[in-house]
């Protein structure tokens, strides 16, 4: 069984290196923030004046859908 050079687990066909625990956190965190940021700047050009949302929702959902690409793009 061939070692991985990196993380020196078993190289199999779906090896992929496990990441630290600190880093993986900071990465969904950077992607929560940037989410929320892409549509606080979407809603900006899309609703400037703010008349059909509030920001605290939108930040959420935001958040929440940079997590998921984030998961998405790692799955
Ligand atoms: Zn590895």
């Amino acid at each position: 069984m061939a070692t991985c050079p990196h993380c020196k687990g078993h190289l199999t066909e779906q090896h992929r290196c496990p990441r630290s625990p600190g880093r993986r956190a900071f990465e969904t965190t950077v992607a929560a923030v940037g989410g929320g940021l892409a549509v606080l700047l979407v809603m900006s050009i899309v609703d400037p004046h703010a008349a059909i949302s509030s920001d605290g929702p939108l930040l959420l959902v935001g958040a929440l859908a940079g997590i998921g690409l984030d998961r998405w793009l790692r799955a």
